[in-house]
C-alpha cells in the first residue's frame, strides 16, 4: 500500500508474517500446490505465530487485532511469496467463518469455539453454495430438521467449498422452516450452523474440484446425510441465517478487494523487473513507449484502487462498512486486478503463459475474484438497487 497507510506497529507485525511465510510457507508451497492441499503444519505454525483469528479479543485468548490492516499484511506477504492459495484458505477461515461466530455467536459459543479458531485445531469452511444455489442463496436446499432433544439433523449437498477436504468443519447455511426445497425460501427460512466433521460419519467431503488456479487451497463438494448437529451449534436465532450471511458479506468482500489490490501490486512490481531485464531488438522492453504507457496506466489504476480500498478499510475499522460500499470496492478492485494482471502477462510475452512464472499463476488466481463472494453482476445489482 501507499506510504503512511501502515503504522509502525503494522510494520512490526509484517516482520513476523514475513518470517513465518519464509519459514513455513515458501519451502512447501510447490508441494501443496501439486498435492492440491495445504498441510496442517501451516495452520499450526500460523497459530503459533498468532496469525489465526486475528480479531479474537484478549478475553478469549486473542490479540484483538480487529484493525483490518493486520489482515492485509498477511495478504501482501503471501502475494509477495506467490502463495496465493494460502491467502485464500486463510480468508475463508478469518474473513467468513470467524466473523459470523464473533458477531452472532453466544457467550458460550465464544468460549467454546474462539480458542479453536486460533490454535489451528478447527480449520473452517464456509458452506453456503450448492449446485443449484450460488448467487441466489434463497434457493438453498440443504435442510436441517429439529430433533426432539433440540439438536438438528442435516441433509443436503454443498459445492465449491474451500478447505472442504482439509478442514474440520463448516459454517453451513441450511433451510430450517420445513418449506418445500424445490421453491425459493423466504428470508426467514434459513439458519446458520457450525458443523463439525469429527464423529459425524454423515459429513462426507466429495470430489476434490480441479480448479484452474489457486490449487494449493482444496475446494470440494460436501455431502451431509443425517448429520447430527447439537443445539449449541446453531448460530444466533433460528431463521436468522440469511440475514447473518448478508451481515458478514462486507468483511468477506473487503477481503477480496484487499487481495485483489495486493496481487496487482505484486504482479506489477515483478513486471517492472521483467521488462527492465528482457531485451528485444537490442534494447530492454521497458524502453518502448507502449511499455512505458502501459506501466503508467497500470500504476495509476493501482494507486486509485489502493486509495479506494484504504477508504473502505477505514470504514470497516470504524464499524461503518456497509454492504453497498463493500460491493463497490470489491467490484472495482477485482475487475481492476483482472485487467491489470492480464496486461502484465502480456508484457511478459510467451513467458507470461508459462505456469512457472508467478504472473501466470496470478492470472489464474485473480480470475476467481470477480466470481467468488458475489459475482460482479450480483454486485452491480446490489449497487444499482441503491440508485433507484
Ligand atoms: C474456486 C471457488 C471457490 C469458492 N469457494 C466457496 C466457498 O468456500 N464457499 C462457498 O459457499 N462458495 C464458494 N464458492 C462459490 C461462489 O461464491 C459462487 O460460485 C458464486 O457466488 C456464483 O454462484 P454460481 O457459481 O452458482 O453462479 P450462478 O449464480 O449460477 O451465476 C451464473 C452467471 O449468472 C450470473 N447471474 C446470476 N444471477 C444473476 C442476476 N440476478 N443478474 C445478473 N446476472 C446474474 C452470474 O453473475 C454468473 O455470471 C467458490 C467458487 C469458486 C469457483
Amino acid at each position: 500500500m501507499f506510504a503512511g497507510f501502515y503504522d509502525e506497529i503494522h510494520e512490526e507485525f509484517r516482520e513476523v508474517v514475513r518470517e513465518f511465510v519464509a519459514r513455513e510457507v515458501t519451502p512447501h508451497y510447490q508441494a501443496w500446490d501439486n498435492a492440491h492441499m495445504i498441510d496442517r503444519s501451516m495452520w499450526l505454525a500460523a497459530a503459533e505465530n498468532g496469525l489465526l483469528g486475528l480479531a479474537v479479543d484478549e478475553e478469549h485468548g486473542g490479540m484483538g487485532l480487529g484493525d483490518y490492516r493486520f489482515r492485509m499484511i498477511l495478504d501482501e506477504e503471501l502475494a509477495r511469496a506467490d502463495a496465493l492459495g494460502v491467502a485464500l484458505a486463510l480468508h475463508l477461515h478469518d474473513d467468513w467463518v470467524l466473523p459470523a461466530v464473533l458477531k452472532f455467536g453466544s457467550t458460550a459459543q465464544h468460549q467454546a469455539w474462539l480458542p479453536r479458531f486460533m490454535d489451528g485445531s478447527f480449520v473452517s469452511s464456509v458452506a453456503f453454495t450448492e449446485p443449484g444455489a450460488g448467487s441466489d442463496l434463497r434457493a438453498v436446499r440443504t435442510k436441517a430438521v429439529k430433533n426432539d432433544d433440540g439438536g438438528w439433523t442435516l441433509d443436503g449437498q454443498k459445492t465449491f467449498i474451500g478447505n472442504g477436504i482439509s478442514g474440520d468443519g463448516a459454517l453451513v447455511l441450511a433451510r430450517t422452516d420445513g418449506s418445500d426445497v424445490r421453491r425459493r425460501g423466504a428470508e426467514s427460512s434459513f439458519s446458520l450452523f457450525l458443523v463439525e466433521k469429527q464423529d459425524n460419519p454423515g459429513y462426507q467431503p466429495g470430489r476434490q474440484l480441479e480448479k484452474m488456479g489457486l490449487k494449493a487451497s482444496d475446494t470440494a463438494e460436501l455431502f451431509f446425510a443425517g448429520v447430527q448437529i447439537p443445539a449449541a451449534n446453531l448460530i444466533g436465532e433460528e431463521g436468522g441465517g440469511l440475514a447473518y450471511a448478508k451481515a458478514i458479506l462486507p468483511q468477506g468482500r473487503l477481503g477480496i478487494a484487499t487481495s485483489a489490490a495486493s496481487i496487482t501490486a505484486e504482479v506489477l512490481r515483478q513486471t517492472l523487473g521483467y521488462v527492465a531485464e528482457r531485451q528485444t531488438f537490442g534494447q530492454p522492453v521497458n524502453e518502448y513507449q507502449n511499455t512505458r504507457f502501459e506501466l503508467a496506466q497500470l500504476q495509476t489504476g493501482l494507486e486509485a484502487t489502493q486509495r479506494y480500498v484504504a477508504a473502505a478499510v477505514e470504514q470497516f475499522n470504524a464499524g461503518e462498512l456497509d454492504l453497498v460500499t463493500a460491493s463497490k470496492v470489491k467490484l472495482w478492485a477485482s475487475e481492476q486486478a483482472k485487467g491489470s494482471v492480464d496486461s502484465c502477462l502480456q508484457l511478459h510475452g510467451g513467458y507470461g503463459y508459462i505456469l512457472d512464472y508467478p504472473v501466470a499463476q496470478a492470472y489464474l488466481a485473480v480470475r476467481l475474484l470477480t466470481i467468488f463472494g458475489g459475482t460482479s453482476e450480483i454486485l452491480k445489482e446490489t449497487i444499482a438497487a441503491e440508485l433507484r
